[in-house]
């Protein structure tokens, strides 16, 4: 996202936006860059409407069709385990509100993210026109089966809860890249995993619980 496509955004908001980072941070993300896309990106534009009073609290949020727009905390912590690596292209899984997104696309040169529910798909697209979002590319799919045109990604990031780590995903991530992915855990958490390539092996650890909606199969119209 360019800097430009931000300003007239309102400016109400940035004390707001200001808290939300300092309470991030105080949980623990350090990463700079990380801390300045959540500052820059207007996440009450992002919510729906009728949410947006509530867009600055470290809260998940529903952005209607079931599904939830990531608690900030969380979305910065899983940028920063991407970041890590210090990726130019991230494939993110579950495109949803298109937050996470936003936040990545200040971070690396190119995002491609996948949603299977339509309408969230296409909301997200008129929304990243708005913002003037310009390297984020979206496709309508599911995504277990990643997006093979673009890859090996650099890093890959999964939003929605998976069952076991899609085998598609572990071959479209770069020889040394990093996937960051909640894979089910017990009955009311998961366990947020990075699992980093190094040639045919996808070296595993817990970084925290954590809580998602679940992945589903197929394209929901
Ligand atoms: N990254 C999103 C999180 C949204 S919640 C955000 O910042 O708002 C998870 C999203 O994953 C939902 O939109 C859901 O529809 C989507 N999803 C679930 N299963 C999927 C699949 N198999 N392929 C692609 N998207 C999926």
């Amino acid at each position: 996202m360019h800097s430009s496509a931000l300003r007239g955004v309102g400016m109400t908001s940035a004390r707001t936006r200001e808290r939300m980072v300092a309470t991030v941070r105080d949980c623990g993300i350090h990463e700079k860059r990380v801390l300045n896309a959540l500052r820059a990106i207007p996440r009450h534009l992002i919510v729906e409407e009728a949410l947006a009073h509530r867009a600055y609290e470290n809260r998940p949020l529903s952005i209607g069709y079931g599904q939830t727009i990531s608690q900030p905390f969380i979305v910065a912590l899983m940028s920063q385990a991407a970041m890590e690596i210090e990726p130019k292209s991230v494939l993110e899984i579950g495109t949803g509100s298109g937050y996470q997104a936003a936040v990545l696309s200040m971070l690396v040169d190119s995002v491609y993210s996948v949603e299977r529910i339509e309408p969230l798909e296409r909301r997200t697209r008129a929304l990243f026109a708005e913002l003037g979002v310009e390297n984020v590319r979206q496709k309508l799919d599911d995504g277990h089966e990643g997006w093979e045109e673009h890859a090996p990604y650099d890093a890959i990031v999964v939003t929605a809860a998976a069952a076991s780590v899609p085998q598609a995903l572990k071959e479209q991530l770069r020889d040394g890249g990093r996937m960051v992915i909640p894979v089910a855990g017990s009955s009311i958490s998961q366990d947020l995993l990075v699992v980093d390539r190094r040639g045919r092996r996808w070296h595993t650890r817990h970084v925290a619980d954590v809580v998602f909606v679940p992945m589903r199969e197929g394209v929901q119209a």
